[in-house]
Protein backbone atom coordinates (compact mmCIF):
# COMPACT_ATOMS: atom_id res chain seq x y z
CA UNK A 1 0.00 0.00 0.00
CA UNK A 2 0.79 3.75 -0.81
CA UNK A 3 0.28 5.68 2.05
CA UNK A 4 0.99 9.30 1.80
CA UNK A 5 3.41 10.51 4.55
CA UNK A 6 0.54 12.22 6.38
CA UNK A 7 -1.00 8.89 6.49
CA UNK A 8 2.01 7.37 7.96
CA UNK A 9 2.53 9.68 10.62
CA UNK A 10 -1.09 9.23 11.83
CA UNK A 11 -0.79 5.20 11.34
CA UNK A 12 2.66 5.27 13.10
CA UNK A 13 1.21 7.36 15.80
CA UNK A 14 -1.59 5.40 16.64
CA UNK A 15 -0.50 2.12 16.28
CA UNK A 16 0.87 2.05 20.39
CA UNK A 17 -1.89 4.25 21.90
CA UNK A 18 -4.50 3.04 23.68
CA UNK A 19 -6.53 6.23 24.80
CA UNK A 20 -9.42 6.02 22.66
CA UNK A 21 -10.43 2.14 22.99
CA UNK A 22 -13.27 3.03 25.15
CA UNK A 23 -14.64 4.62 22.28
CA UNK A 24 -15.35 2.79 18.78
CA UNK A 25 -18.63 1.66 18.79
CA UNK A 26 -17.59 -1.30 16.73
CA UNK A 27 -15.17 -2.74 19.22
CA UNK A 28 -17.61 -2.42 22.41
CA UNK A 29 -20.32 -4.31 20.28
CA UNK A 30 -17.99 -7.14 19.31
CA UNK A 31 -15.68 -6.61 22.55
CA UNK A 32 -12.70 -7.63 20.39
CA UNK A 33 -9.02 -5.70 20.30
CA UNK A 34 -8.96 -5.80 16.77
CA UNK A 35 -11.99 -3.30 15.99
CA UNK A 36 -10.62 -0.04 17.43
CA UNK A 37 -8.50 2.49 16.23
CA UNK A 38 -5.21 1.26 17.83
CA UNK A 39 -5.44 -2.22 16.40
CA UNK A 40 -6.39 -0.79 13.02
CA UNK A 41 -3.22 1.40 13.00
CA UNK A 42 -1.26 -1.69 14.16
CA UNK A 43 -2.56 -3.95 11.36
CA UNK A 44 -1.81 -1.16 8.37
CA UNK A 45 1.67 -0.03 10.09
CA UNK A 46 2.79 -4.19 9.45
CA UNK A 47 1.70 -3.63 5.69
CA UNK A 48 3.53 -0.44 5.58
CA UNK A 49 6.76 -2.10 6.75
CA UNK A 50 6.43 -5.25 4.46
CA UNK A 51 5.70 -7.54 7.38
CA UNK A 52 1.96 -8.46 6.32
CA UNK A 53 -0.14 -8.69 3.09
CA UNK A 54 -2.84 -5.88 2.41
CA UNK A 55 -5.52 -8.47 1.87
CA UNK A 56 -4.68 -9.80 5.84
CA UNK A 57 -5.67 -6.88 6.96
CA UNK A 58 -8.51 -5.92 3.92
CA UNK A 59 -11.48 -6.81 6.55
CA UNK A 60 -10.48 -5.07 9.73
CA UNK A 61 -10.08 -1.76 7.38
CA UNK A 62 -13.76 -2.33 6.48
CA UNK A 63 -14.75 -3.29 9.96
CA UNK A 64 -14.34 1.00 10.65
CA UNK A 65 -17.78 2.73 10.42
CA UNK A 66 -15.92 6.57 10.05
CA UNK A 67 -17.59 7.67 12.52
CA UNK A 68 -14.52 9.92 13.69
CA UNK A 69 -15.53 8.90 17.72
CA UNK A 70 -12.08 8.47 18.02
CA UNK A 71 -10.74 11.10 16.14
CA UNK A 72 -12.81 13.80 18.77
CA UNK A 73 -11.31 11.90 21.70
CA UNK A 74 -8.07 12.14 20.40
CA UNK A 75 -5.83 14.44 22.34
CA UNK A 76 -3.37 15.14 20.17
CA UNK A 77 -5.20 15.48 16.94
CA UNK A 78 -4.63 12.30 15.15
CA UNK A 79 -6.98 11.06 12.85
CA UNK A 80 -7.92 7.04 12.29
CA UNK A 81 -10.96 7.79 9.75
CA UNK A 82 -8.25 9.60 7.75
CA UNK A 83 -5.44 6.44 6.84
CA UNK A 84 -8.74 4.02 7.08
CA UNK A 85 -10.02 6.25 3.81
CA UNK A 86 -6.20 6.26 2.43
CA UNK A 87 -6.50 2.42 3.33
CA UNK A 88 -9.43 1.83 1.32
CA UNK A 89 -8.46 3.55 -1.45
CA UNK A 90 -5.17 1.26 -1.40
CA UNK A 91 -6.76 -1.60 -1.50
CA UNK A 92 -9.24 -0.95 -4.40
CA UNK A 93 -6.46 0.23 -6.18
CA UNK A 94 -4.66 -2.95 -5.63
CA UNK A 95 -7.26 -5.28 -6.55
CA UNK A 96 -7.36 -6.38 -2.88
CA UNK A 97 -10.39 -5.83 -1.46
CA UNK A 98 -12.85 -8.23 0.24
CA UNK A 99 -15.18 -10.57 -2.13
CA UNK A 100 -18.32 -8.48 -0.02
CA UNK A 101 -17.05 -4.80 -0.86
CA UNK A 102 -15.88 -5.97 -4.83
CA UNK A 103 -19.91 -7.50 -4.77
CA UNK A 104 -21.10 -3.86 -3.61
CA UNK A 105 -18.69 -1.96 -6.20
CA UNK A 106 -20.00 -4.08 -8.90
CA UNK A 107 -23.84 -3.09 -7.98
CA UNK A 108 -22.44 0.24 -8.27
CA UNK A 109 -20.90 -0.19 -11.66
CA UNK A 110 -24.36 -2.05 -13.22
CA UNK A 111 -27.20 0.28 -11.25
CA UNK A 112 -25.17 3.48 -9.76
CA UNK A 113 -26.31 1.74 -6.20
CA UNK A 114 -24.45 -0.05 -3.97
CA UNK A 115 -26.70 -1.87 -2.55
CA UNK A 116 -27.96 -5.60 -3.72
CA UNK A 117 -30.84 -6.28 -5.05
CA UNK A 118 -32.12 -2.25 -5.14
CA UNK A 119 -35.62 -2.42 -6.04
CA UNK A 120 -37.34 0.40 -5.41
CA UNK A 121 -40.93 -0.18 -3.32
CA UNK A 122 -44.16 0.64 -5.10
CA UNK A 123 -45.55 2.85 -2.28
CA UNK A 124 -42.46 4.71 -3.01
CA UNK A 125 -42.46 5.06 -6.53
CA UNK A 126 -46.17 6.30 -5.98
CA UNK A 127 -44.88 9.02 -3.25
CA UNK A 128 -42.50 10.15 -5.70
CA UNK A 129 -44.72 10.52 -8.49
CA UNK A 130 -46.63 13.11 -6.33
CA UNK A 131 -43.68 15.25 -6.21
CA UNK A 132 -42.21 14.35 -10.38
CA UNK A 133 -43.00 18.33 -11.38
CA UNK A 134 -39.79 20.50 -11.18
CA UNK A 135 -40.27 22.87 -8.32
CA UNK A 136 -37.49 25.07 -6.42
CA UNK A 137 -36.99 22.57 -3.56
CA UNK A 138 -35.51 19.26 -4.31
CA UNK A 139 -36.29 16.55 -1.92
CA UNK A 140 -32.83 14.00 -1.99
CA UNK A 141 -33.58 10.47 -0.18
CA UNK A 142 -30.47 8.80 -0.66
CA UNK A 143 -30.31 5.21 -1.94
CA UNK A 144 -29.98 4.19 1.94
CA UNK A 145 -33.75 5.73 2.30
CA UNK A 146 -34.82 4.27 -0.99
CA UNK A 147 -33.42 0.77 -0.54
CA UNK A 148 -33.23 0.28 2.88
CA UNK A 149 -35.59 1.82 4.71
CA UNK A 150 -38.78 2.39 1.99
CA UNK A 151 -41.56 2.73 4.11
CA UNK A 152 -40.12 5.22 6.52
CA UNK A 153 -39.10 7.32 3.61
CA UNK A 154 -42.80 7.13 2.15
CA UNK A 155 -43.75 8.79 5.86
CA UNK A 156 -41.01 11.45 5.51
CA UNK A 157 -42.25 12.40 1.96
CA UNK A 158 -45.95 12.66 3.90
CA UNK A 159 -44.46 14.69 6.69
CA UNK A 160 -42.82 17.04 4.23
CA UNK A 161 -46.64 17.03 2.37
CA UNK A 162 -47.91 18.51 5.79
CA UNK A 163 -45.61 21.72 6.11
CA UNK A 164 -47.41 22.54 2.65
CA UNK A 165 -43.72 23.35 1.25
CA UNK A 166 -44.16 22.36 -2.64
CA UNK A 167 -40.99 20.47 -3.15
CA UNK A 168 -39.64 17.67 -6.44
CA UNK A 169 -38.42 13.87 -5.65
CA UNK A 170 -36.09 12.84 -8.43
CA UNK A 171 -36.89 10.02 -10.26
CA UNK A 172 -33.95 8.54 -10.21
CA UNK A 173 -31.42 9.70 -7.81
CA UNK A 174 -27.99 9.84 -8.08
CA UNK A 175 -25.34 8.89 -5.51
CA UNK A 176 -23.99 12.17 -3.52
CA UNK A 177 -20.83 10.09 -3.90
CA UNK A 178 -21.44 9.39 0.47
CA UNK A 179 -21.81 5.72 -0.17
CA UNK A 180 -19.17 5.09 -2.59
CA UNK A 181 -16.60 7.10 -0.70
CA UNK A 182 -17.45 4.62 2.28
CA UNK A 183 -16.29 1.86 0.42
CA UNK A 184 -13.05 3.14 -1.39
CA UNK A 185 -12.52 6.53 -0.11
CA UNK A 186 -11.46 9.68 -1.86
CA UNK A 187 -10.82 8.16 -5.42
CA UNK A 188 -11.75 9.49 -8.89
CA UNK A 189 -15.10 7.40 -8.75
CA UNK A 190 -16.28 9.29 -5.49
CA UNK A 191 -15.29 12.87 -7.19
CA UNK A 192 -16.95 11.91 -10.24
CA UNK A 193 -20.26 10.51 -8.13
CA UNK A 194 -19.92 14.26 -6.53
CA UNK A 195 -19.70 16.03 -9.91
CA UNK A 196 -22.75 14.10 -11.15
CA UNK A 197 -24.76 14.56 -8.06
CA UNK A 198 -23.99 18.51 -8.01
CA UNK A 199 -25.73 18.80 -11.06
CA UNK A 200 -28.75 17.54 -10.22
CA UNK A 201 -28.32 19.84 -6.63
CA UNK A 202 -27.42 22.95 -8.85
CA UNK A 203 -31.18 22.72 -10.87
CA UNK A 204 -32.72 23.79 -7.86
CA UNK A 205 -32.61 27.00 -5.48
CA UNK A 206 -33.11 24.27 -2.44
CA UNK A 207 -32.56 21.01 -1.22
CA UNK A 208 -33.85 19.41 1.18
CA UNK A 209 -31.45 16.04 2.60
CA UNK A 210 -33.37 13.47 4.14
CA UNK A 211 -29.96 11.18 5.06
CA UNK A 212 -27.15 13.32 6.67
CA UNK A 213 -24.42 11.26 5.53
CA UNK A 214 -25.57 12.80 2.25
CA UNK A 215 -25.58 16.67 3.75
CA UNK A 216 -22.06 16.13 5.12
CA UNK A 217 -20.49 14.90 2.23
CA UNK A 218 -21.72 18.08 0.10
CA UNK A 219 -20.99 20.58 2.56
CA UNK A 220 -17.64 19.46 3.87
CA UNK A 221 -16.10 17.56 0.71
CA UNK A 222 -17.26 18.70 -2.66
CA UNK A 223 -15.99 22.33 -2.15
CA UNK A 224 -12.52 20.24 -1.46
CA UNK A 225 -12.95 18.47 -4.56
CA UNK A 226 -13.87 21.43 -6.39
CA UNK A 227 -17.51 20.88 -6.77
CA UNK A 228 -19.28 23.93 -6.29
CA UNK A 229 -23.24 23.69 -4.89
CA UNK A 230 -25.18 26.60 -5.13
CA UNK A 231 -28.34 25.70 -3.69
CA UNK A 232 -29.26 26.69 -0.27
CA UNK A 233 -28.47 23.23 2.04
CA UNK A 234 -30.85 21.96 4.22
CA UNK A 235 -31.38 19.26 6.82
CA UNK A 236 -34.89 17.18 6.65
CA UNK A 237 -34.47 17.70 10.60
CA UNK A 238 -33.88 21.28 10.49
CA UNK A 239 -36.53 21.70 8.21
CA UNK A 240 -39.10 20.36 9.60
CA UNK A 241 -38.27 22.03 13.39
CA UNK A 242 -38.57 24.77 11.80
CA UNK A 243 -42.27 24.46 10.44
CA UNK A 244 -42.83 22.44 13.68
CA UNK A 245 -46.26 25.37 13.62
CA UNK A 246 -47.64 24.26 10.35
CA UNK A 247 -47.59 19.98 11.54
CA UNK A 248 -50.05 20.81 15.03
CA UNK A 249 -48.13 18.35 16.79
CA UNK A 250 -49.55 17.06 20.22
CA UNK A 251 -47.39 16.46 22.84
CA UNK A 252 -48.02 13.00 24.88
CA UNK A 253 -45.18 13.63 27.24
CA UNK A 254 -43.66 10.54 26.35
CA UNK A 255 -39.75 10.91 27.08
CA UNK A 256 -37.71 10.77 23.72
CA UNK A 257 -34.08 10.43 23.81
CA UNK A 258 -33.10 12.05 20.56
CA UNK A 259 -29.93 10.06 19.09
CA UNK A 260 -27.82 12.10 17.20
CA UNK A 261 -25.88 10.54 13.47
CA UNK A 262 -22.45 11.50 13.89
CA UNK A 263 -22.66 12.81 10.35
CA UNK A 264 -24.91 15.94 12.54
CA UNK A 265 -23.69 15.90 15.87
CA UNK A 266 -19.37 15.38 15.00
CA UNK A 267 -19.30 16.31 11.87
CA UNK A 268 -22.05 19.57 10.82
CA UNK A 269 -22.41 20.44 14.33
CA UNK A 270 -26.40 20.32 13.88
CA UNK A 271 -27.78 19.08 17.25
CA UNK A 272 -30.50 21.17 18.37
CA UNK A 273 -33.38 20.66 15.43
CA UNK A 274 -34.10 16.78 16.69
CA UNK A 275 -34.42 18.04 20.72
CA UNK A 276 -37.00 20.84 19.60
CA UNK A 277 -38.87 18.25 17.51
CA UNK A 278 -38.78 15.70 20.38
CA UNK A 279 -39.94 18.53 22.71
CA UNK A 280 -42.30 19.41 20.53
CA UNK A 281 -43.53 15.55 20.85
CA UNK A 282 -43.06 14.80 24.49
CA UNK A 283 -40.16 15.20 27.43
CA UNK A 284 -36.43 14.91 25.71
CA UNK A 285 -34.36 13.07 27.81
CA UNK A 286 -30.43 12.52 27.13
CA UNK A 287 -28.63 9.79 26.79
CA UNK A 288 -24.88 9.26 27.52
CA UNK A 289 -23.00 10.25 24.77
CA UNK A 290 -24.88 12.92 22.71
CA UNK A 291 -24.27 15.70 20.08
CA UNK A 292 -20.93 15.84 19.35
CA UNK A 293 -20.09 12.45 21.56
CA UNK A 294 -22.95 10.78 19.83
CA UNK A 295 -22.32 7.25 19.48
CA UNK A 296 -23.73 5.25 16.08
CA UNK A 297 -26.60 3.25 16.43
CA UNK A 298 -26.14 1.60 12.96
CA UNK A 299 -25.08 1.85 9.59
CA UNK A 300 -27.41 0.43 6.20
CA UNK A 301 -24.02 0.20 4.17
CA UNK A 302 -22.39 -1.80 7.27
CA UNK A 303 -25.22 -3.69 8.17
CA UNK A 304 -24.65 -5.08 3.91
CA UNK A 305 -21.81 -7.29 5.20
CA UNK A 306 -21.83 -7.50 9.04
CA UNK A 307 -25.24 -7.75 9.74
CA UNK A 308 -25.07 -9.49 13.37
CA UNK A 309 -22.44 -6.80 14.87
CA UNK A 310 -24.83 -4.07 13.65
CA UNK A 311 -27.54 -5.62 15.42
CA UNK A 312 -25.09 -5.43 18.51
CA UNK A 313 -24.35 -1.42 18.02
CA UNK A 314 -28.09 -0.96 17.80
CA UNK A 315 -28.74 -3.11 20.62
CA UNK A 316 -25.52 -0.61 22.90
CA UNK A 317 -27.90 2.06 21.82
CA UNK A 318 -31.20 1.02 22.92
CA UNK A 319 -29.45 0.20 26.21
CA UNK A 320 -28.14 4.20 26.57
CA UNK A 321 -31.55 5.20 25.35
CA UNK A 322 -33.00 2.84 28.53
CA UNK A 323 -30.33 3.70 30.93
CA UNK A 324 -31.64 7.71 30.37
CA UNK A 325 -35.24 6.91 31.28
CA UNK A 326 -36.25 6.71 27.66
CA UNK A 327 -39.14 5.31 26.01
CA UNK A 328 -38.17 6.34 22.59
CA UNK A 329 -35.49 6.56 20.43
CA UNK A 330 -35.73 9.31 18.01
CA UNK A 331 -33.88 8.94 15.08
CA UNK A 332 -33.52 10.89 11.68
CA UNK A 333 -30.96 8.85 9.96
CA UNK A 334 -32.36 6.65 7.64
CA UNK A 335 -28.83 4.64 7.31
CA UNK A 336 -29.42 4.25 11.36
CA UNK A 337 -32.92 3.41 10.95
CA UNK A 338 -33.00 0.77 8.63
CA UNK A 339 -30.62 -0.81 11.30
CA UNK A 340 -32.82 0.21 14.52
CA UNK A 341 -36.15 -0.75 13.42
CA UNK A 342 -35.59 -4.56 12.98
CA UNK A 343 -34.41 -4.79 16.65
CA UNK A 344 -36.60 -4.88 19.19
CA UNK A 345 -35.81 -3.78 22.87
CA UNK A 346 -37.77 -4.34 25.70
CA UNK A 347 -39.09 -1.05 27.05
CA UNK A 348 -37.52 1.28 24.22
CA UNK A 349 -38.82 1.61 20.16
CA UNK A 350 -37.06 3.28 18.00
CA UNK A 351 -38.89 6.21 15.77
CA UNK A 352 -37.98 8.45 12.81
CA UNK A 353 -38.78 11.53 13.05
CA UNK A 354 -41.72 11.13 10.59
CA UNK A 355 -42.98 7.98 12.32
CA UNK A 356 -43.03 10.34 15.60
CA UNK A 357 -44.94 12.90 14.36
CA UNK A 358 -47.28 11.19 11.85
CA UNK A 359 -48.07 9.20 14.93
S1 LIG B 1 -6.80 8.57 17.56
FE1 LIG B 1 -5.53 9.49 19.19
S2 LIG B 1 -6.31 8.48 21.05
FE2 LIG B 1 -6.96 7.19 19.32
S3 LIG B 1 -5.33 5.67 19.00
FE3 LIG B 1 -4.85 7.42 17.67
S4 LIG B 1 -3.45 8.68 18.90
FE4 LIG B 1 -4.51 7.31 20.32
S1 LIG C 1 -13.89 5.89 13.21
FE1 LIG C 1 -15.39 5.01 14.63
S2 LIG C 1 -15.52 2.85 14.06
FE2 LIG C 1 -13.62 3.66 13.15
S3 LIG C 1 -11.99 3.23 14.65
FE3 LIG C 1 -12.77 5.31 15.07
S4 LIG C 1 -14.35 5.04 16.62
FE4 LIG C 1 -13.96 2.99 15.70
Amino acid sequence: MNFTEKARKHIDSCRFCWMCRHICPIGNATGQERNNARARALCLSLVMRGAEKPEAVAENVYECALCSACVKECATGWDPVYFILEARKELATEGKLPSYIEKMLDNYEKSGCVYSAAEENVSLTEAKKRHSIKTDTLFLLSHAAIYRDCADTVKSIELLEKTGIKFTVAENEPSSGADIRFLIGDTGETQEAARNCAKLLNEYKTVIFLNPDDAEIVVREYKEWGTEVNAKLVTFTSFIAANLDKLKVKNKGVAIAPQDPFALGRELNETEPLRKIAAAAGKVTEMLNNRKDTFIAGSAIMAEYMPEVMKAVALRRFGDAAAAGAEVMLTCSPSEHAVVKDVAFDGVKALSVAELLLE
